[in-house]
């Protein structure tokens, strides 16, 4: 008996998560409450919400999901591998240094351009005739019983009612789903903006990714396909922003990237444009409810100090699809209330642990106090000088261990 399974939100995870399920020959309803572009033309997508002006760090591990999908060969050539890590804090004598070599992997990950990975999962959706696309259309109600999940969606005037054994909620931040199933979340409010934008150096990037601490904020340089070319994402204060975005401040931002990164990266010649994202962590109280499961940022949204909110859902997604390749080998109730109970709980610990890292990493550095960054700095010559650890830390930021 064919069983429906229902995604809502089409953002990254939702259109991955379509895709994996596609791959072990489970069908899925994909509903987005936006319009996708249609790509008739070579250029890149449009702006969306989701796939946006930013580039998302993927760990090794999501390089290999997408490997698995037999996706990374389009992929690849908007992608740009990291084979160094620098950590530092302006002012500061500390320094971490991670290498790939040293590590014995061939990089730390790879930097992708959302825009393109983006086009390049909506493309393999609208092929895949295993996956029911319906986008354009706002889930607005949602309830279950012991064998029914029931949505009802708006798509323009029209009103549309499905019924699914499964709904598997990846609808963002604000997760309409997690909300109408009457699941709390815990909001911490960084007061904090990421100003993203893509930046030109006279050095050529060397495949180096940077994590500055500044006193304005935690600023991430990573490097992008082109020598020159470097992503930026730089949380500031909440409120702030007005100084650093708009075209008249153009320089203004490339002398503050100046002065809190020094030669480094050589001179910063030019910018793009800058688009300001609010920071906050959301953790739901529950991912598994009845026949419902929370998914992506839905289920947890955290700060992008560290470059971990999409691997992790990666992550849980492909587990999820373990879990339900078991269910239908055994032909057994895909949305049995048991076995998504079984998933969140196989999934809590590495959740953890990457919650627990880059809340204390923007925490831990956000205070200018002289002793603390005396502390700090201190700590990061521990980590360069102690052997053991190194290793460690990169297997867990390439996402191989979890
Ligand atoms: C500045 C910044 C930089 C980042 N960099 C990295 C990085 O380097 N590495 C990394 O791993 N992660 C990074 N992240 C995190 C990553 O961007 C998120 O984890 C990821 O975008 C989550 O995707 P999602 O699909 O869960 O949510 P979203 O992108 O929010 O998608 C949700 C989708 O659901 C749809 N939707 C919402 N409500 C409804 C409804 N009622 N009906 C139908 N559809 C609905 C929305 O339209 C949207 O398309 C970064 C985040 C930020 C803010």
């Amino acid at each position: 008996m064919q069983q429906e399974v229902i995604i809502v939100g089409g953002g990254m995870v939702g259109l991955s998560l379509a895709l994996m399920l596609a791959k072990q020959n489970i069908a899925v309803k994909l509903l987005e409450a936006i319009k996708y572009p249609n790509y008739d033309d070579v250029n890149l997508a449009p702006y969306h919400s989701s796939f946006d002006a930013r580039n998302t760090a993927l760990s090794r591990r999501s390089v290999h999901i997408y490997q698995d999908l037999s996706l990374w060969e389009t992929l690849q050539p908007y992608a740009t591998p990291i084979y160094e890590v620098n950590i530092t804090e302006q002012g500061g004598f500390g320094k971490a240094r991670l290498l790939a070599q040293q590590e014995k992997v061939e990089s730390f990950g790879q930097v992708i351009e959302n825009a393109w990975l983006g086009r390049v999962l909506l493309t393999e959706v609208r092929k895949n005739p295993l996956i029911e696309l319906i986008d354009g259309v706002q889930v607005t109600h949602l309830s279950q019983d012991d064998s029914r999940v029931t949505i009802k969606a708006e798509q323009g005037e029209q009103a549309i009612a499905l019924q699914a054994n499964l709904l598997i909620a990846a609808d963002g931040r604000d997760s309409f789903c997690r909300q109408a199933l009457g699941i709390g979340a815990d909001v911490h409010d960084y007061d904090q903006v990421a100003i993203v934008t893509t930046v030109q150096t006279s050095k050529p990037h060397g495949h180096v990714g940077f994590e500055r601490f500044s006193p304005l904020g935690p600023l991430a340089l990573l490097p992008l396909p082109g020598e020159y070319r470097r992503s930026v994402v730089w949380p500031v204060k909440k409120g702030t922003e007005h100084e650093w975005l708009g075209s008249e401040n153009d320089q203004h931002f490339l002398d503050a990237l100046q002065q809190t990164y020094g030669d480094r990266a050589g001179k910063f010649e030019k910018t793009g444009q800058r688009f300001s994202y609010p920071l906050s962590q959301v953790l739901a109280h529950k991912q598994a409810v009845g026949r419902v499961v929370l998914m992506g940022n839905a289920a947890h949204t955290i700060h992008p100090v560290a470059g971990q909110g999409f691997n992790l859902c990666l992550r849980d997604a492909h587990v999820l699809v373990r879990y339900l390749v078991e269910q239908r080998d055994q032909q057994a109730d895909l949305g049995d209330p048991n076995m998504l109970l079984a998933y969140e709980a196989a999934r809590l610990k590495d959740q953890k642990r990457v919650i627990t890292f880059c809340d204390s990493v923007v925490k831990g550095f956000s205070n200018q106090n002289p002793l603390l960054k005396f502390a700090r700095n201190t700590g990061l010559l521990a980590f360069d000088l102690i052997p053991g650890i190194k290793p460690l830390v990169a297997s867990y930021a390439m996402g191989l261990k979890a």
